[in-house]
């Protein structure tokens, strides 16, 4: 295997590109380098330090030329850290970046051209987040608690994350130390040893109303009331605290039973003017002051007048149904989560909304079934997870033609080539509009509008 650079070689590079996972792209020869920490427009010395046959990946020794959007990172975790990538990035050129990544993956995956909009960003883009899920475990110097290193499992111990709410620090930064007094056991991925595996805090943006659930290997555990009287002082604004059971051996967060143990059941946030409640396990967009960007964007393509029947998939607990029923004749919500179903016909109670319809259910399946009962619609708008689409569901558009789409997408290669589908099926991509709901990170949600091409 001959390749233009080997382990352990130093080469000065100048940096093309940034990978979705923030690394820096510089190509030897055609060959791609790999380099954590190096930005676009930069000259940097690095040290090789594996080659494959494709690609190598390499550190950066010394910044050689700098690029002028580079900053300090504020977050003293910031590298180890798994959760952000683009802290050494200004803000202004993280927008930047991720719109020339949209448009970019339009072009390459979707052949699409199509207006990419300039991102709409945040005026403050830290402690953001509503919701945090902190693993929790025990090493030999005590408990641990912080976010995973990325593509691993290994726990970097924080005391503190800029991007999440301050009730969060507060468990990530005070619950370890307090364990050991309680004699609370953190678990052990290794050993399946130990009862807590995460602390999940939600928050309630206007509201004010948070959320802590424990995570636990079993549903009895001796300490559970000092764990109350532990998360009330750490928390003092608490208003519900929930236990989780999970007995699994797996990397999935939480298990099937949730038993509350004190205060309410969910919590209750606004957002644009319509409640919502949320319970442990529903989905809730994680950034509530950009989720209203976002929905008013999904509203105003769907360009509603008050006469529309709205078919809306993947609808979590109703958000957007609940959105767009304030301007729509009806809205029908799909989702495959059949609690999130429950939360979104009590949140259509709690704000008296009597125009709209919810089902369990895969979208795939129920959408063409509802078209076959005649239950037809004038604007469909889908939000998948990142997975995109399922092709049924998009050949069921093509079939049934509704005016608009609206696509709501957390991932822009999946987007690009499920809105490549519907064009070949007689649908136009007007515009694209980035919203950046995750700052400091690469992701990046984006809305579509498509409209039928009448023949
Ligand atoms: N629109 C909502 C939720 C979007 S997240 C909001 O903005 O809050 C995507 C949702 O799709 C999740 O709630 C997930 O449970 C749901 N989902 C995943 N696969 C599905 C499928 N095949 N059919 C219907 N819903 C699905």
């Amino acid at each position: 295997m001959v390749t233009p650079v080997k382990k352990n070689d130093r080469k000065t590079v100048y940096i093309e590109d940034l990978t979705h996972d923030g690394n820096g792209v510089a190509k030897i020869d055609g060959y791609p380098l790999f380099i954590r920490g190096a930005l676009p427009q930069e000259t940097v010395e690095v040290h090789v330090l594996k080659t494959l046959k494709n690609y190598g990946f390499a550190k950066v020794v010394e910044i050689l030329e700098s690029s002028p959007d580079r900053v300090k990172a504020p977050c003293i975790y910031f590298g180890p850290c798994g959760g952000c990538q683009l802290q050494h990035l200004s803000y202004e050129g993280q927008l930047k970046w991720k719109e020339n990544m949209v448009r970019n993956v339009m072009k390459r995956i979707g052949k699409i051209d199509v207006p990419v909009l300039p991102v709409k960003g945040m005026k403050d883009p830290w402690n953001y987040r509503n919701k945090s899920q902190i693993p929790f475990s025990i090493t030999e110097t005590g408990p641990v608690a912080g976010f995973y290193k990325m593509k691993s499992h290994e726990i970097v111990d924080m005391e503190r994350c800029l991007i999440q709410v301050s009730e969060a620090d507060s468990m990530m930064a005070n619950l370890k130390k307090e364990l050991t007094d309680i004699g609370l056991q953190p678990y052990n991925e290794a050993t399946h040893q130990g009862m807590l595996r995460h602390v999940v805090v939600r928050k309630g943006r206007v509201t004010g109303e948070v959320m802590i659930v424990l995570i636990t290997k079993s549903r009895k555990f001796p300490q559970k009331e000092q764990a109350i009287e532990v998360i009330q002082r750490l928390v003092p604004n608490v208003t519900s605290i929930v236990q989780n059971v999970n007995s699994e051996k797996t990397n999935v967060i939480f298990g099937n039973e949730t038993i509350t143990l004190w205060g309410k059941d969910s919590i209750e946030d606004t957002i644009g003017g319509v409640r919502f409640e949320i319970s442990a396990r529903s989905f809730y967009q994680v950034n509530p002051v950009q989720t209203e960007v976002l929905y008013k964007q999904a509203l105003d393509y769907a360009q509603l007048t008050g006469d529309e029947t709205v078919i809306d998939a993947y609808c979590g607990i109703g958000t957007i149904s609940l959105f767009l029923a304030q301007n729509a004749k009806s809205v029908m919500g799909v989702e495959i989560v059949e609690q999130a179903i429950e939360d979104a016909k009590r949140n259509a109670e709690l704000n008296g909304f009597t125009n709209t319809y919810f089902e369990a259910g895969p979208a795939e399946e129920v959408i063409p079934r509802w078209y076959k009962e005649g239950k037809e619609a004038d604007v469909l708008v889908v939000d998948p997870p990142r997975k995109g689409c399922d092709e049924a569901l998009l050949n069921t558009i093509i079939e049934q033609r509704p005016k608009r789409v609206v696509y709501v997408s957390c991932n822009p290669a999946t987007l690009a080539r499920d809105l490549r589908i519907l064009e070949d099926g007689g649908y136009k991509t007007m515009e694209v509009q980035p919203v950046d709901m995750f700052p400091q990170t690469t992701h990046v949600e984006c809305v579509a509008l498509m409209s039928r091409v009448e023949k």
